[in-house]
């Protein structure tokens, strides 16, 4: 007999706890954005905002959204000392356009008396007439407990009659919060445990911050306590150390089989390979370089260096991997790197997709290629693209595109027609497509800037294969090479269709390094487009 999964609900608050990140900006466009691929990978409730808080958030509101996600405002109770009638920020809320208003409000005595500067009953009044005033406008209810765990470990019975207060006046859930993100997952699993006596846990929420790094952990304890609703971020963006990390939190749901067998969430399998493309797009949006080594989803989360772990992985995954990175949309990664043996580099060429036997000389050549440039300051773990290169290269598989013949790069600082200091960058390329010679000249805000945008600029016939070719991020490090330093530059880039790739480029001089690394992401996006010769 199969038993009947329990429903698990998932809330985010990207929009909301995340925005309130250091240095975390949403437009209006992003945020629907956002809400528009959350509500595609299954998540029940969006936290879209403040409605009345800023311009944005009331826009936001106003605006017109076809989800099928649970879309929640945000706001407080009704201020002490006032009727529901008479706050207008508690008005702004009840107006705005949402499926459900999440309150939030205080459960801590402590900070009734400090903070809110009000007596309890009074805080219990606000509570009780604010979720009554969303009741008769018609909206499902939500009450943020702030610093529960923090409330109840001083004064349990006031911090469940703050939760029991909205649940028995007909809020739908009672979330409980670690606004200080200081409690510990065995205390969170006492303290639900308590809290769902009182009140039945598929109607107790957990939200949990990370600042003890157990933001996650919290959440799957509330659940292994009762509660029925996680609350999180993508990326565990949010205040401080961040939120519960939803992209962690999904994976691990739906692949373990402690919480698969038991529950079910809105989350399908094919919501679940998205994760990857979701988590990075979020990075995207905020201008950041994705963690490599973010669980399920970051570009390490499942590398093997060492060359007994990959012979060992081809053989059988299961050896060395906890789940199968294509169900969460990431890929397993073998290193080749000095350290790697031949198994290493044949899977990587399986990968790739070149075929080659395994006792084809030309193996042990490229292996001892990548030994040789390693010794000089490569990293090829981490430049996969410029290794598929070299492997097409020893294979003699890469056609000769264009060369460049030359190219010149000039950096000038003067006065300008208003007096003021500047710096112009100019790059001048000269490159040979076939017969074709083309010279294009770009100014840019730095000379590998300036070298970039005149090598992109006309490729001739090449050009349509580079058009959705972006660079996304930039990394320089100074190695310390003997008698000379060595300047290692990796460079990520993208395509139209989201695929990354990164190269790299070694040298005494920068903008060797540079050129090198852009090269290779030219000719290796030539090489994925298949460009004709
Ligand atoms: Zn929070």
């Amino acid at each position: 007999m199969v038993m009947a999964r329990e429903r698990l609900y998932l809330f985010d608050t990207t929009l909301r706890d995340g925005a309130q990140t250091n240095g975390v900006d949403f437009t209006l466009a992003d945020k629907l954005t956002i809400a528009g691929m959350l509500d595609e990978l299954g998540i029940d409730y969006v936290e879209g905002g403040y409605p009345g808080a800023n311009p944005t958030d009331t826009e936001l509101f106003a605006s017109d959204r076809k989800l099928d996600t649970t879309f929640t405002a945000f706001g407080m109770t009704r201020r002490p000392g006032r009727s529901t009638s008479n706050d207008p920020g508690l008005a702004a809320l009840l107006e705005a356009k949402a499926d459900a208003i999440c309150f939030v409000a205080k459960s801590w005595d402590f900070h009734v008396k400090v903070a809110l500067e009000t007596t309890e009953e009074e805080n219990l009044a606000s509570i009780r007439d604010s979720v009554g005033a969303a009741k008769a406008k018609g909206r499902e209810i939500l009450l943020d407990c702030e610093h529960f765990f923090d409330g109840y470990k001083t004064n349990p019975k006031y911090a469940l009659a703050c939760a029991k207060a909205a649940y028995d006046n007909g809020a739908r859930w009672v979330v409980l919060c670690d606004t200080n993100g200081g409690t510990l997952p065995h205390e969170v699993e006492k303290i639900v445990g308590e809290v769902c006596k009182a009140i039945p846990g598929d109607h107790v929420g957990i939200h949990a911050h990370n600042d003890t790094e157990q933001a996650v952990a919290n959440s799957f304890a509330a659940v292994r306590a009762g509660a029925r609703q996680i609350q999180g971020t993508i990326n565990g963006l949010g205040e401080r150390c961040g939120n519960a990390n939803l992209i962690s939190i999904i994976p691990t749901l739906k692949l373990k089989r402690e919480f698969a067998d038991k529950f079910e969430i809105g989350v399908s399998d094919g919501g679940l390979k998205e994760l990857v493309h979701i988590s990075r797009k979020l990075d995207d949006m905020l201008n950041r370089a994705p963690d490599r080594y973010a669980p399920y989803v970051g570009e390490s989360a499942f590398a093997t260096k060492a060359g007994i772990h990959a012979s060992a992985i081809v053989k059988d995954a299961n050896t060395y991997e906890h789940v199968v990175p294509e169900q969460i949309g990431n890929r397993r990664k073998l290193l080749v790197s000095e350290q790697s043996g031949k198994s290493n580099v044949l899977a990587e060429l399986e990968r790739i997709g070149i075929k080659v036997g395994k006792d084809d000389p030309r193996v042990v050549r490229l292996l001892e290629a990548v030994k040789e440039r390693e010794a000089a300051g490569f990293s090829y773990e981490a430049a996969d693209a410029s290794f598929e290169l070299l492997a097409r290269r020893v294979l003699g598989t890469v056609p000769n595109y264009f060369d460049v013949a030359q190219f010149d790069v000039n950096v000038e600082q003067r006065y300008n027609a208003k007096g003021e200091r500047v710096t112009v960058t100019m790059a001048v390329v000269k490159v040979k497509v076939g017969e074709e010679s083309v010279i294009s000249a770009a100014e840019g805000n730095g000379p590998v800037n300036a070298l970039d945008l005149a090598l992109r600029k006309d490729l001739g016939k090449y050009q349509k294969y580079i058009d959705d070719l972006k660079l996304i991020d930039y990394r320089v490090r100074i190695l310390d090479g003997g008698t000379e330093a060595v300047t290692r530059v990796l460079i990520e880039s993208e395509d139209g269709a989201g695929e990354r790739w990164t190269t790299i480029g070694i040298s005494p001089n920068i903008i060797d390094a540079s050129f090198q690394a852009l090269m290779d992401s030219i000719v290796f996006k030539l090489v994925k487009s298949k460009a004709p010769t």
